[in-house]
């Protein structure tokens, strides 16, 4: 692609169903549509629950994307992708079969109501950290290297499955 497309880091998760299936559809349908390229996956991690703890552990992974996308254009993709996975929205945090979160879109850094970029809770989550350094140790969020970053944060109970990086491929 050309040198206008953007570098975008993602995370994705689920708790429901068959995750890895539904991260695997999900990284596939994004391949699928104009303007967007998978070029790394991360490895699956499990992960234990997050701000509501009383649900099943989660599956997480992180992507990098090549975009000639907006940020918003790429945002309404992750948001169709999970619907046409059947996410259903219920309560905030709670469980689901799939979560697309857009962590860092090249350098933009936005702060609208339906769009935050860098993500603001990703630097105190390992569970995006963890499968985020695995990808891009050395990306800089808020002047930060993502390594240095989850090194300071709790990452009791992640656990990096033995998958590889192709586990989405069909
Ligand atoms: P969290 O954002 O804390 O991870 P969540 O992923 O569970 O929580 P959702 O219910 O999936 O929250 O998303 C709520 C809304 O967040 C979405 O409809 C979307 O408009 C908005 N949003 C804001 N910034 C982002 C972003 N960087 N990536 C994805 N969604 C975002
Ligand atoms: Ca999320
Ligand atoms: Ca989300």
């Amino acid at each position: 692609m050309s040198g206008r497309n953007s570098t975008v880091f993602i995370s994705l998760g689920g708790n429901l169903g068959d995750p890895k299936k539904s991260m695997a559809s999900a990284l596939r349908l994004l391949a699928a549509a104009p303007g967007v390229e998978v070029v790394a996956v991360s490895s699956l991690y499990r992960t234990p629950p997050w701000g509501k703890l009383d649900q099943p552990d989660f599956l997480n992974a992180a992507a990098e994307l090549s975009t000639s996308l907006s940020p918003h254009d790429l945002l309404d993709l992750c948001l169709e992708t999970e619907r046409k996975l059947k996410r259903v929205r219920e309560e905030r945090w709670g469980p689901r079969v799939i979560d697309l979160d857009i962590l860092v879109f090249g350098d933009r850094v936005i702060h609208e109501t339906g769009l935050e970029v860098p993500h603001p809770r990703m630097l105190e989550r390992a569970f995006v950290l963890a499968p985020l350094a695995e990808i891009a140790p050395q990306l800089s969020v808020d002047a930060k290297r993502v390594s240095d970053r989850l090194a300071g944060v709790d990452a009791a109970g992640i656990e990096r499955l033995p998958s590889g990086r192709d586990w989405w491929r069909s």
